[in-house]
């Protein structure tokens, strides 16, 4: 159990030295038996400890007297429900994925690496108030058959089976957001083809290897 929040502690840290959140921004869950532990809310990473990180059953039931979890834990509740897959996820408001949520703008196949959050796109989730139910609903949509999405006007999401995986993939979102944003800059990027992108996610299954 220790060691699990301190894993939390050490990459949330992360976010704050890897420029994906700054001081208390974003929140890190890591699936738990019938629950997850979750950062507290509002507290700055830099000065987290153990006993600061929360648990929260997946009925939604937490003990106040220990701590108060992220203001987003209705949204990591829902996903650990939802994806059984799911055993990590990362919330982040890093700067291009969210210069892109606040256009509304999804991620398109404009390079083929988009396909590592599951598709030929990266959805980009309606806006809700942070914290809320409809958020939660809004963001369960745009990852349909998707481990990563942008919300609007707010940031980012990635999940995957562990959590070194969900923050990295976390960061190859907000690169992937710079690019796009780049890419942009110079004219209308051509994008490819669902049948290209189909051949992308078959070969993509094998491509890490460590
Ligand atoms: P918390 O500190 O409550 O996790 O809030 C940060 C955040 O990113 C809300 O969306
Ligand atoms: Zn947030």
């Amino acid at each position: 159990m220790n060691k699990l929040k301190s894993e939390i502690i050490k990459f949330s840290k992360l976010l704050n030295s890897r420029k994906l959140s700054a001081l208390r921004s974003g929140n890190i869950s890591v699936r738990f038996k019938k629950g997850f532990f979750i950062t507290p809310s509002g507290k700055k990473y830099s000065s987290l400890k153990n006993k600061d990180i929360v648990y929260v059953s997946l009925n939604g039931k937490f003990d106040k007297k220990l701590g108060i979890p992220s203001s987003e834990w209705k949204f990591h509740q829902d996903i650990y429900l939802k994806k059984e897959e799911a055993n990590a996820i990362v919330h982040s408001h890093s700067t291009n994925a969210t210069a892109l949520s606040v256009h509304k703008k999804s991620i398109p196949a404009f390079h083929y690496m988009v396909a590592l959050a599951g598709g030929n796109d990266i959805k980009c989730a309606n806006y809700a108030t942070y914290g809320t139910r409809k958020l939660s609903v809004n963001i369960l949509k745009a990852l349909k058959n998707r481990k990563a999405c942008l919300i609007s006007n707010h940031g980012q999401i990635a999940y995957d089976d562990n959590l070194s995986k969900a923050f990295e993939l976390a960061e190859e979102v907000e690169n992937l957001s710079l690019q796009y944003i780049t890419a942009l800059k110079i004219g209308k990027p051509k994008i490819l083809s669902n049948v290209e992108m189909n051949k992308v996610l078959a070969k993509a299954k094998n491509y890490k290897r460590g």
